[in-house]
């Protein structure tokens, strides 16, 4: 189980396969993008880099210029919904006690609506 490999039982890894569908929004060679599948918000997009990584340090930690990109292309796709202007919410929950449920690194991009400080 190498970081950067697929995963077998991973739902993202299924996902960048196209083994599991999803509504994609943006696709690059490192990065795609699709809309969550339990929304938040009016806007809520998560995007993942293809290579799997547990979370956003390890990512952050073992590839820094994969991590940049994702944040690049996560401001890619806001900008695409219309979010600059309001303003958006990327979140990578991080831990099971955090919220993390898949453990494949994700930024929600959450936005659309007015979103409260601190979060629960
Ligand atoms: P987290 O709880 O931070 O790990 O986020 C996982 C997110 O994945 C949740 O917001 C789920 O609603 C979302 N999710 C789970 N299954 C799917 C799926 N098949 N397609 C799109 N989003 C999904
Ligand atoms: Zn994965």
């Amino acid at each position: 189980m190498a970081a950067g490999e697929p995963e077998a039982d991973c739902l993202f890894c299924k996902i960048v396969a196209g083994d599991v569908p999803a509504t994609v929004v943006r696709e690059t060679k490192d990065v795609i993008a699709f809309a969550d599948i339990n929304p938040q918000a009016p806007v809520h997009i998560l995007v993942i880099p293809r290579a799997h990584y547990q979370n956003a340090g390890e990512l952050g930690v073992i590839e820094p210029e994969l991590a940049g990109t994702l944040l690049a292309e996560a401001a890619a796709v806001a900008a695409d919904e219309g979010l600059d202007e309001n303003g958006y919410r990327l979140v990578f929950n991080t831990g099971a006690g955090a919220g993390q449920t898949v453990f494949h690194v994700h930024a929600h991009l959450l936005g659309g609506r007015g979103l409260n400080w601190p979060p629960g």
